[in-house]
């Protein structure tokens, strides 16, 4: 029997962060990614109608995990998140790691680790699906700042997710897509498909519309944290022979400082 795809439903809560339901119409099962506002999650459930049967957290910032253990409570649902804690996170059941195998309404779910921003940043990837979340280590045009990881650390990451089909969708948590235009056109402003991708990015803004989700092949083109190989760029930073590890963490340099 041919499984019927999952849909998605993303909306915004706090003052930039974007969360994501996903549901089988097969099973009933949903799960949302993160939470760090309960009653923006319980109205986009109520919005669509479904209950909630899982809680998948990327890592252990506030603003994914504030409304956890409330939204479990209200809902019953189970709460999946990193094995290895940067900062213990309330209310999980099951704990993964990289390589651990699971599964959800009938769909194998792939974990990987993608430190950088925090050491503990898990991504859930749904390869049936090619659709992965991101958390805060992939965004439209950018990449989450390097807190608690390193730059090789983080260019690691970031090149395990360029590694996945051009066609999965990202789903990533925050709307920083602006700010990420401004600067990738500093670093990058020769490339046509930047340029064309920050007038749709200007477009939706201006409708107050997501610039999320993207796809791995329109960040392959267009976001500088994936972009060190770029002749163009190595040209402009003056880094023609440095490695893509050291090209990317100049570019991560000089946005910590834009
Ligand atoms: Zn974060
Ligand atoms: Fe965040």
């Amino acid at each position: 029997m041919k499984m019927s795809k999952l849909e998605y439903h993303l909306f915004p809560y706090l003052a930039d962060n974007y969360g994501v339901l996903v549901h089988s119409p097969q099973t009933g099962e949903t799960v949302c990614i993160d939470c760090g506002e309960t009653q923006a999650y319980l109205d986009a459930l109520a919005t669509k109608n479904w209950k909630l049967s899982e809680i998948w957290v990327t890592h252990h910032h506030w603003d994914h995990t504030d409304g956890v253990v409330e939204l479990k409570e209200k809902t019953g649902a189970k709460v999946i998140g990193p094995r290895d804690q940067s900062k213990p996170i309330k209310g999980l059941d099951v704990l993964l790691s990289e390589g651990d195998g699971y599964r959800f309404a009938g769909y194998d779910v792939e974990i990987l680790h993608t430190p950088g921003h925090t050491l503990d940043m898990l991504n859930f990837y749904l390869p049936e699906e090619k659709v992965i979340f991101t958390g805060d280590t992939l965004f439209s045009l950018g990449c989450g700042r390097i807190f608690e990881g390193t730059q090789p650390m983080m260019w690691e990451s970031l090149s395990k997710l360029a590694r996945l089909p051009a066609e999965a969708i990202v789903y990533s948590a925050h709307e920083y897509t602006i700010a990420n235009a401004d600067f990738a056109l500093t670093i990058d402003p020769e490339n046509k498909a930047l340029a064309l991708r920050v007038e749709e990015i200007k477009k939706l803004r201006a409708k107050n519309l997501p610039t999320v989700p993207s796809t791995i092949g329109l960040e392959l083109e267009t976001n500088p944290f994936l972009r060190s190989g770029s002749v163009d760029i190595r040209k402009s930073l003056g880094m023609l022979d440095a490695s893509d590890a050291e090209v990317f963490a100049e570019i991560r340099t000089k946005k910590d400082r834009f």
